[in-house]
């Protein structure tokens, strides 16, 4: 069975992907130290290339700096990022600016990752400051510009790669996002959106099947709409899908309904033996690799168009080996 991903990443350059830079080990943050993350320089540097941005430094704060915070006024309740020693150092305004500043060359990413818990870098749960404790209610305030502007972009933070399941979903929307940027770039057809969602229709099942199937109505109304405005929305539609990472039994329904292809091929041990893995796979006794080698084991000897031009079976290199810990 041939791999369409495999061919593909062959072929092409690395992905660029947006980073705060301390996290490749630039000694940038306000101790002159850094926050070096192996997995991101050393694993997803085979992959990513890797665009460093520090917006502290490029608005002019200085290395070693006043490190700065979110406060949340009393009276308004707008927040503002200011030195943790001198309130009057105010730099909202610039880190939104600066972040605008950006948007010509972020609008080329097919990813970010921000440093967590950062008053500019940070895209969630960052501290915000009030009178009383502080609550992580905040968002870095550069950060929330880039994410305002490229909502569709994939975005997560370093600490959250941890996850396993969070990483599987962010590194595989960065690779389905940019197909999409490719196909973008090349000029949609009606042929290209059909293509692009037949081969990506199982990976959105395996999220959520009911707005995968919504999703599929979007694409039937081809014809009748503006292309522009399809794609638009049908991109937007698919961010909301694939934002919730994957689970366990809705990775089991998209196996059965791929077996149901092989229904006609498989001798009835096989069968027997693919239903049985398949079921333990459910029950957390073996990760979502066993079933899937087994597949593609099986549409090897028995090959099936749809399934073969199908991204599901491996969304992302074999070597980052994330449907081992899934
Ligand atoms: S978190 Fe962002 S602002 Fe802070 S040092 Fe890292 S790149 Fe710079």
């Amino acid at each position: 069975m041939n791999n369409p991903h495999v061919q593909e990443q062959g072929e092409q350059s690395k992905i660029p992907i947006g980073i705060s830079s301390c996290l490749i080990g630039e000694k940038v943050r306000f101790d002159s130290g850094h926050k070096n993350n192996t997995y991101i320089t050393k694993t997803l540097n085979e992959y990513f290339q890797f665009k460093p941005f520090c917006p502290e430094v490029s608005i002019g704060l200085g290395i070693p700096r006043e490190p700065i915070r979110l406060v949340s006024d009393e009276l308004d309740g707008e927040v503002r990022c200011i030195g943790t020693k001198d309130p009057d150092l105010d730099v909202t305004a610039e880190l939104s600016s600066c972040a605008e500043s950006q948007f010509h060359w972020v609008s080329e990413l097919s990813g970010y990752i921000f440093k967590k818990d950062s008053p500019s870098c940070g895209m969630e749960r960052v501290k915000v400051y009030t009178k009383n404790n502080p609550t992580r209610s905040g968002v870095g305030v550069y950060a929330s510009a880039i994410l305002q502007a490229f909502p569709n972009l994939p975005v997560e933070e370093e600490g959250r790669l941890g996850d396993t399941r969070l990483r599987e979903n962010f590194i595989k929307r960065v690779f389905i996002y940019k197909r999409w940027q490719d196909l973008n770039k090349s000029q949609w057809s009606k042929k290209s959106l059909v293509d692009f969602h037949a081969r990506h229709k199982l990976i959105f099942m395996s999220h959520n099947q009911t707005k995968t199937r919504e999703l599929g109505q979007l694409v039937s109304q081809l014809g009748s709409v503006d292309l522009q405005d399809l794609c638009s929305q049908y991109i937007t539609a698919v961010t909301d899908i694939l934002r919730k990472p994957t689970n366990t039994k809705n990775h089991t329904n998209v196996l059965k309904h791929i077996q149901g292809y092989l229904k006609r091929s498989l001798e009835v041990d096989d069968k027997a033996e693919l239903e049985h893995t398949i079921e333990q796979y459910r029950l957390g006794y073996l990760p979502l690799i066993v079933p899937i080698t087994i597949l593609r084991h099986h549409f090897r000897k028995h090959p099936d168009p749809y399934i073969e031009q199908s991204y599901y079976m491996q969304p992302h290199p074999r070597e980052l080996m994330l449907q081992n810990t899934l």
